[in-house]
């Protein structure tokens, strides 16, 4: 399989994260999440999750569609889309709006609003599991008559690795 053009992966946690082997068991949790549900992770949509998966960078379509042409793949436009509404709908991506792009799921088991941290020097996407956030949000908007359909949570900021200081902050 050809190489990868663009620059190296990159990862969130600090230097001794395994990114292979976090992507790998990725992969691994989404063959077992559609297997569960008994739906079909197909070599376009398994090819799509690998690439978004390359790394913790949110990934946009457009670049998903650069790099499948790159690996020799005929992929038109909505086979790519759709791939991707596959996915989201089964909780294996989250969209990240103010990128307009998607980011892996690190517990697509069960269905869950995520709340994400964008690193604005790398560009990493860390999401977050607040218990119970998404819900406060939720009442308190019907408190003030209000009906949620969609909640994005993205707070900006410089993590761990990309922090100056960052070496004193480490665990
Ligand atoms: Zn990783
Ligand atoms: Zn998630
Ligand atoms: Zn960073």
């Amino acid at each position: 399989m050809a190489q990868p053009r663009k620059s190296a992966v990159r990862t969130t946690r600090g230097p001794e994260h395994d990114h292979a082997r976090c992507a790998s068991d990725a992969l691994a949790r989404a063959e077992q999440v559609c297997q569960e549900r008994n739906v079909r992770l197909t070599p376009i949509r398994r090819r799509v999750l690998e690439l978004i998966w390359r790394s913790h960078a949110p990934v946009g379509a457009y670049e998903l569609l650069e790099h499948l042409r790159e690996n020799g793949r005929r992929a038109a436009p909505p086979t790519v889309y759709r791939a991707l509404e596959f996915l989201r709908d089964n909780g294996l991506i989250h969209r990240i709006e103010s990128r307009n792009a998607f980011a892996g799921c690190e517990h697509p088991n069960a269905p869950h609003t995520a709340q994400y941290l964008l690193c604005d020097e790398c560009g990493d996407a860390i999401e977050l599991e607040i218990a119970g956030l998404a819900r406060r949000i939720e009442t308190r908007a019907a408190e003030m008559g209000f009906q949620v359909a969609r909640q994005t949570v993205e707070a900006n900021g410089l993590c761990r690795r990309c922090r100056p200081d960052s070496s004193t902050h480490a665990r």
